[in-house]
């Protein structure tokens, strides 16, 4: 029996030379809608930046002229809670003003030093000093922990644009890292205003909104908060938003206050005082 023969010897010519340059011009192509979109992105990024910085600025003159800023002058009875919150927490020094509003709500924002913190005027008629501190508090963690601007810069790369699942995908992820830093904010205002059960009536209170003013507002308040845990669409929708559910601030607030580190934190702020 003759050896069998077994060859590839009739391939077209170019076969191979053409496979090796349809690769090449792959992988080129791979590479130039790569470089393409990271530059686009890094573009994209700057010009959120320079407009969030730009906004902000704007908003900031805006409030200068439509709320009243905190001075030793203007609200004698605010400015040493707001001094001593600052000691404590050892923050750079931040505009505080009051916005005349109904509804009990406080932020900060900034992107270039002094950063401001706004507090709705009605949060003065419902809060007492200490729950005061904690929100104050709670705003000074956001800018001594960077998150003003680390928003800005984060919350534009995620809205990059993108393919749909992949802009919901980012989307997600901001609002996780978002609840994150609410948890750190609510650490920091516990610390400002060392009262553990004061951070938490304070959350209490914001739940209630306008009826916090009422005993049974705020009963309604504590009703709605203990419902929140085993409802399973407040759990889908937290995933959505930017502030976790108020029962789970509270109950991360009492397993800090219990720990070892709090502790340790809270006499070691309480010594900037001194
Ligand atoms: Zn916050």
């Amino acid at each position: 029996m003759s050896p069998r023969l077994n060859t590839t010897a009739y391939r077209y010519d170019n076969e191979q030379l053409i496979l090796w340059l349809t690769v090449l011009l792959v992988l080129g192509v791979i590479a130039l809608t790569a470089t393409a979109t990271v530059c686009l992105s890094v573009v994209f990024i700057l010009v959120m930046l320079l407009y969030s910085y730009w906004s902000t600025k704007a908003h900031h003159q805006s409030l200068i002229q439509n709320a009243q800023q905190v001075t030793p002058q203007s609200v004698p009875g605010l400015s040493p809670v707001i001094q001593e919150a600052a000691y404590r927490l050892q923050v750079e020094p931040v505009n505080v003003f009051i916005f005349p509003n109904r509804t009990l709500n406080a932020y900060t924002f900034g992107m270039d030093s002094p950063k401001a913190i706004v507090l709705y005027s009605s949060l003065l008629q419902v809060m007492d000093r200490d729950e005061l501190q904690f929100i104050i508090g709670h705003e000074m963690g956001h800018v001594k922990l960077g998150h003003t601007w680390l928003n800005t810069l984060v919350g534009g790369m995620a809205g990059i644009p993108s393919s749909y699942a992949a802009a919901a995908l980012m989307e997600l992820a901001f609002r996780w890292w978002n609840r994150a830093c609410e948890f750190s904010a609510d650490r920091a205002g516990m610390l400002a205003c060392g009262n553990p059960h004061k951070a938490i009536s304070a959350l209490i209170k914001l739940e209630a909104g306008p009826e916090a003013k009422s005993q049974e507002g705020l009963m309604r308040a504590i009703a709605r908060i203990e419902a929140e845990d085993d409802a399973l669409s407040s759990n889908i929708a937290e995933l959505l938003a930017t502030h976790p559910m108020i029962i789970k601030r509270v109950e991360k607030l009492r397993q800090y206050a219990k720990s070892t580190e709090y502790s340790r934190l809270q006499s070691g702020v309480n010594q900037n005082l001194v």
